[in-house]
């Protein structure tokens, strides 16, 4: 039994001071008032709350921070930039990548992320000798980061929709897709769930997967958690509408794609009926704020989102920055801009994003609280930074950044310690992985 005393605990009514958490096995055993630490207890001081879910991750993203900014363009040319690195990622580069990703995100607080994966196969095509091995990288990334990881496998079949119809994979994405979703399945069977790692399904987008492939991805995320990219540029809307004679909300309507199970990402330029269809399905969506600015997508209508039934999460996505508390702040100021009001989203809400909903998105039932039975993943954030000093508890969301994070626990196990994680130097570890993706060659 391990014991963790916290000066303020979020119990799920606001913080509240003096709380002793007891662990075992990974698990929270007991959580009791106590108003001073004991021998044996670990003092987290500050703010104690549930671990966070980055509901939204593409690990090799994070090579592109930084890199992208000097030639103006759109979300359209900032692609083509983010395909050149892509080309270059084998499995030995990409868990080098994704280790340091991963472990940027745990000093941010982050105790489970759900990785979008596309990049399955070698560049130009063909397959590894494990048609699996950059899944394995993204799985041994997360356990040596000490991050949960919802692996959410995507099918991704074709180059583009335009008005005409599904455009051919370029050369850079060959190496994205499996041939048809039956391929894509069978496939994405052999992945095994381990302690740490579920597996999920994604569709890439409805540019990327046709209609007639749908039901197929449908079928074998039963159950799993099911991620699509949606909405995040008009194009898409008006290439879907060109072709399919309806919006991509209403073309995953149709084909079974919405529901508890499923969380839609960015979901950015929705008409009244989607809202209505997502948010009566209770449809999750996850917010990217930062990425949704850096890429000039636009910004969404989250408040309406929620007050029609869908779940709202967060992710860092393309990781312009790692910090989860900014997203969720985000979150709230992106609303304030669009409707000239304040407080439309309480600051517990946005904690909420940040736990339980983004827990359960990524099919994690068992985390994002703290309350016995629940998985021991504890985020202690400083109120005594020069960012925080002075900030009343339960508005803490509002004002810390990752950077008062100075303690992470996952399932009971210190990931993170006085701002330190235990791979050590994390700045030398994104420096020495993403280095060689920008070499002259
Ligand atoms: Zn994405």
């Amino acid at each position: 039994m391990t014991t963790f005393w916290c000066e303020h605990a979020e119990l799920g009514t606001g913080p509240v001071p003096g709380v002793r958490i007891s662990v075992d096995n990974g698990r929270i055993a007991a959580i009791d008032r106590v108003p001073i630490p004991a021998d044996g207890d670990t003092r987290l001081a500050g703010v104690v709350l549930p671990g966070f879910a980055n509901a939204h991750s593409h690990a090799f993203h994070r090579a592109l921070r930084g890199r992208t900014h000097d030639q103006g363009g759109t979300f359209w040319t900032w692609r083509e930039r983010m395909y050149a690195v892509a080309d270059r990622l084998d499995p030995d580069s990409y868990l080098a990548l994704a280790r340091a990703t991963y472990a940027e995100m745990a000093l941010a607080g982050v105790t489970c992320v759900g990785e979008f994966h596309y990049l399955h196969h070698p560049a130009g095509g063909g397959r590894y000798a494990d048609p699996n091995a950059m899944s394995e990288a993204l799985v041994q990334a997360a356990a040596e980061a000490g991050v949960r990881l919802t692996l959410l496998d995507a099918c991704y079949l074709t180059g583009g929709l335009e008005d005409g119809g599904h455009l051919p994979l370029g050369d850079v994405q060959l190496r994205f897709s499996d041939g048809d979703a039956d391929a894509w399945a069978a496939r994405v069977a052999e992945l095994k769930e381990r302690p740490g790692l579920r597996i999920g399904a994604a569709v890439h987008s409805v540019r990327a997967v046709p209609a007639d492939q749908l039901p197929t991805v449908v079928a074998a995320a039963s159950g799993r958690p099911l991620h699509v990219h949606l909405s995040e540029q008009p194009a898409e809307n008006a290439a879907c509408q060109g072709f399919y004679g309806r919006t991509p909300t209403g073309l995953l309507d149709g084909a079974g794609a919405l529901g508890p199970d499923t969380t839609v990402v960015h979901a950015l330029h929705l008409t009244g009926d989607d809202i209505s269809a997502l948010g009566g399905s209770r449809t999750s969506v996850c917010a990217c704020p930062s990425t949704e600015a850096d890429l000039a997508d636009g910004m969404g209508l989250f408040r309406l989102l929620g007050d029609a039934g869908s779940p709202l999460c967060l992710g860092s996505d393309q990781h312009v920055q790692t910090d989860l508390l900014a997203e969720a702040r985000e979150l709230e100021e992106r609303d304030r801009l669009i409707t000239h009001e304040r407080g439309r989203f309480r600051p517990a809400e946005l904690v909420e994003a940040l736990t339980v909903a983004g827990h359960r998105s990524l099919g994690w039932a068992d985390a994002g609280r703290l309350a016995p039975g629940q998985r021991a993943d504890l985020v202690a954030v400083r109120l005594d930074s020069p960012r925080t000093a002075g900030a009343a508890p339960d508005q803490l969301v509002m004002a810390a950044t990752a950077a008062d994070v100075h303690t992470v626990v996952t399932d009971g196990r210190v990931v993170v310690s006085g701002g330190q994680h235990v791979l050590g130097d994390v700045g030398r570890l994104l420096a020495d992985a993403i280095a060689p993706l920008w070499d002259e060659r």
